[in-house]
């Protein structure tokens, strides 16, 4: 027994009308970064279709290390793939997109920080690091900090965006800047 079995049972009728999507550039030409969270699935609440777009999901849809070496190798994918398709070698954009509500925001919290990295054996202050209490200023300082990253590849261009719970609504923070730029 597991629990995906009623999924199967979706999958089963989303397969019977499947047409698989042709290997080319991500068609909204993005890449989305966003929290796990499951109520802010970026394809239901931005309509993303197969081979639309990647999306890098994490608690609080930080930018950390692991994401920015996704976006370096997806860079260099995307060059050698599609390279020669794309006007002005422009390869994508990054739409890194925080939420409201996000449960990260409970480790702003010292005490209820404390007692995770006590539960769980994570490092303190890398749970202050993750935590989103106020996406508008967190969204900020990623996209800050992927602009200023050396793995950022001169071709990719990084917007910010807050996601409201409350509304379903998707506001954008930062317009979509090149590094250096
Ligand atoms: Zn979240």
């Amino acid at each position: 027994m597991t629990r995906m079995n009623p999924l199967l049972e979706r999958n089963e009728q989303f397969a019977r009308t499947y047409t698989p999507a042709a290997l080319g550039p991500p068609a909204a030409q993005l890449i989305a970064v966003t929290c796990l969270d499951h109520r802010v699935d970026p394809a239901i609440v931005l309509g993303l279709r197969l081979g639309d777009a990647p999306v890098i999901r994490n608690a609080g849809g930080r930018v950390t290390p692991a994401v920015i070496d996704d976006i370096a190798y997806l860079a260099f994918l995307a060059g050698q793939l599609f390279g020669d398709q794309l006007e002005d070698g422009r390869l994508f954009e990054v739409a890194v997109i925080h939420h409201t509500q996000c449960g990260t925001s409970l480790l702003a919290d010292p005490g209820f920080r404390h007692q995770a990295a006590e539960a769980t054996g994570l490092n303190e202050a890398a749970l202050e690091a993750a935590a989103v209490a106020d996406p508008h200023i967190t969204v900020k300082a990623d996209v800050e900090r992927l602009l200023t990253s050396p793995l950022l590849a001169p071709t990719v261009s990084v917007s910010g965006h807050v996601y409201d719970i409350a509304t379903g609504r998707v506001t954008t923070e930062i317009d979509a800047r090149y590094p250096g730029a």
